[in-house]
């Protein structure tokens, strides 16, 4: 994996929803194994995919991460704070 990556599983109480989060370089992505928030998967299309999920799958392969466990009332927070740091970040 490469290195500064780092994943994190939002684990929600009680609902079980999961959120997986990969702390890129700069900012914050919210990745699933088919989709991603960030620039290069939404608009550069890359047909391999993102590192993010690249980062994501490995993880999961080889329990690499870190578990978070958060109560369901915090989901949109966490989402919402998530997806901003993604908007807040301009083409490159
Ligand atoms: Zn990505």
């Amino acid at each position: 994996m490469q290195k500064d990556i780092k994943v994190i599983k939002y684990f929600f109480k009680p609902s079980g929803k999961v959120l997986y989060v990969v702390k890129g370089f700069h900012h914050d992505y919210i990745t699933t194994k088919t989709f991603c928030t960030c620039f290069d998967y939404n608009f550069r299309k890359k047909p391999e995919g993102c590192i993010h999920m690249k980062a994501l799958v490995e993880a999961l392969e080889s329990n690499k991460y870190e578990e978070i466990i958060a109560d369901d009332e915090e989901y949109s927070q966490i989402f919402k704070y998530e997806l901003y740091d993604v908007l807040s970040e301009g083409p490159r």
